[in-house]
């Protein structure tokens, strides 16, 4: 399928690994061009030729930090006139609710909502100019069906997705969609450090969380960072333009709902 993106720019925010790397691989199957962002530069330069050997777009990296706002404004300013933004930032910690303090909730804030706020306000509005763009966030199964020992990150992600809700439709009229991605278990490096935290709290093997967690799963199995990247691939198509403030959860079923 032409997903109609070929000669399109995106940023892709977190992208040396996991899931926003399924985002950025997927984009550039898609023909678009592509600039990466990590903290660690290797890993990023590593995941970059990778896409530019495999894909044949053009790929430049920004390595910082995303969740400060050094970082926001190197980004910002290398990624001005994009197309398409998917934001993209390391989860916060697990925990026990008693635990958390202000700047622990400060942290996750600036991360899971704040970062994506700064990015879609500097950028969108060269896209609402344009008359075309795509943002997708990536958020969490948790804003649909909170995760206790994930408190920081049921707190941010709802309400970067709060704000979502609203500025998605006041930018819908200038051909801009803004939807987020809800990933329930993904089999990525987040995935694995949250399997060794429930084996060491449970005192049980890693591999033991894993059959455990998956039995909670309807699909009896984690996603995988391309069926991910192929969702937001198809969420930034030409195709999705009547896709406005959405939050499409991809969990294999774990969330028990039925809208
Ligand atoms: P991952 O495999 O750990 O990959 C994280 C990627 O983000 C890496 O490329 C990492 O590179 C980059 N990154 C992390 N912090 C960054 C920062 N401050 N600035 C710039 N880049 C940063 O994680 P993932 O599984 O893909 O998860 C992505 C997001 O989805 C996270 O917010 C996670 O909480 C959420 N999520 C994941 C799952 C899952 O099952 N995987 C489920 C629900 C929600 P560097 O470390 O080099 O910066």
């Amino acid at each position: 399928m032409d997903l109609g993106l070929k000669g399109k720019t995106a940023l892709v925010c977190a992208s040396s690994k996991g899931l926003g790397l399924g985002c950025a691989r997927a984009l550039a199957e898609a023909g678009v061009d592509l600039i990466m962002n990590a903290r660690g530069a290797e890993a990023l330069e590593a995941a970059a030729q990778d896409i530019r050997d495999t894909f044949g777009v053009a790929v430049t990296t920004v390595a910082c930090d995303v969740t400060t706002e050094d970082g926001q404004a190197t980004l910002i300013n290398a990624a001005q006139d994009v197309d398409i933004l998917v934001n993209n930032a390391g989860g916060p910690p697990p925990g026990m609710w008693t635990d958390w303090d202000r700047d622990d909730f400060i942290a996750a804030l600036d991360a899971n909502m704040l970062a994506p706020i700064a990015l879609i306000k500097a950028i969108v509005p060269g896209m609402m100019e344009r008359g075309w763009g795509r943002v997708v966030n990536i958020t969490s199964q948790s804003v649909k069906s909170p995760i206790p020992v994930l408190g920081l990150s049921n707190s941010a992600r709802a309400g970067l997705t709060g704000y979502v809700a609203g500025t998605s439709r006041q930018v819908a009229g200038k051909g801009v969609t803004i939807n987020n991605l809800l990933p329930g278990i993904h089999a990525t490096d987040r995935a694995a450090a949250l399997d060794k935290g429930v084996a060491e709290a449970e005192g049980i093997t890693v591999e033991e969380a894993k059959v455990k967690r998956c039995a909670t799963i309807p699909a009896g199995r984690y996603g995988t960072a391309e069926e991910f990247g192929a969702t937001c691939a198809f969420l930034c198509s030409q195709y999705a333009g009547f896709i406005i403030g959405q939050n499409v959860l991809l969990d294999g079923g774990a969330v028990n709902t039925t809208m």
